[in-house]
């Protein structure tokens, strides 16, 4: 199994609209962050999680030619942005994608994006294949079994993914006590660190949190991603603690 970094930004990417660097060194690449989406590879599938605005450019950068299924964690727009442009992908594969969501997730999209769920054969709506995912479980996809669970951000309840030994969780201001049996003898545990070093009530993690919870946790190896402008890559992993990697756009994982 191969997991790529396609995307290890947060929602407004690095820089932000109107070049905005936050303090940070444009002239380090691993500074340039697209929205967070990770490509998920295993015999011969491809998964990718999230559909974000820059879907297309990280696709193509990629080198991307085709997809099995998206996963979507949750309705905000740096993870749901690029599903307008979907119909028309799924035309020019020549098949229908599959995308999955939880019930809540779908209900978001839904409501961002009216128009692709009309009836009457309304051109958009046409190669896109709706999938319902559980709350928590087992599911299976492209002939991959996956687990699923839910953690918290704001007033959402993303969906946390798993399969084998590689759980991939982004957006967690809280992680439910119930959720910690998905996270055992784990390989790889990629996770959101919006925040750096910073603790902020804002919906998202930052590593003082996550080091709290890496007691209940066992994984050999923990990598960082979803990254605000805020936090400069030179400055950020001289924090890194011994098994921990943190994420730029296009690092990948052989698992
Ligand atoms: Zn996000
Ligand atoms: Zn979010």
């Amino acid at each position: 199994m191969k997991i790529t970094v396609l995307g290890s930004g947060s929602a407004y990417g690095a820089p932000m609209a109107f070049n905005t660097w936050c303090g940070t060194n444009p002239a380090e690449p691993k500074n340039h962050r697209l929205r967070p989406s990770i490509l998920i590879e295993k015999n011969g599938k491809k998964i990718i999680v999230d559909a974000g605005p820059d879907f297309r450019e990280q696709t193509c950068r990629a080198g991307l030619k085709d997809v099995d299924a998206i996963f979507l964690t949750h309705g905000h727009y740096d993870h749901i942005g690029g599903i307008p442009e979907l119909p028309r992908a799924a035309t020019m594969l020549g098949h229908p994608i599959e995308i999955y969501g939880s019930e809540e997730t779908l209900a978001e999209v839904r409501s961002c994006y009216a128009y692709l769920f009309r009836e009457h054969g309304e051109p958009e709506k046409e190669g896109l294949r709706w999938i319902t995912l559980p709350d928590e479980g087992k599911f299976e996809a492209c002939g991959l079994e996956f687990e699923t669970f839910q953690v918290r951000h704001h007033r959402l309840h993303p969906s946390a993914f798993k399969i084998d030994n590689f759980a991939y969780i982004t957006d967690w201001a809280a992680l439910p006590d119930e959720a910690y049996k998905y996270l055992q003898n784990l390989d790889l545990l990629m996770v959101e660190c919006n925040n750096g070093m910073v603790h902020e009530e804002n919906g998202h993690s930052d590593l003082p949190l996550i080091l709290e919870r890496m007691p209940k946790i066992t994984a050999k190896h923990v990598a960082l991603c979803h990254i605000t402008c805020e936090v400069d890559y030179n400055d950020f992993v001289k924090h890194m603690p011994e098994g921990f990697t943190l994420c730029y756009d296009g690092i990948s994982f052989e698992l």
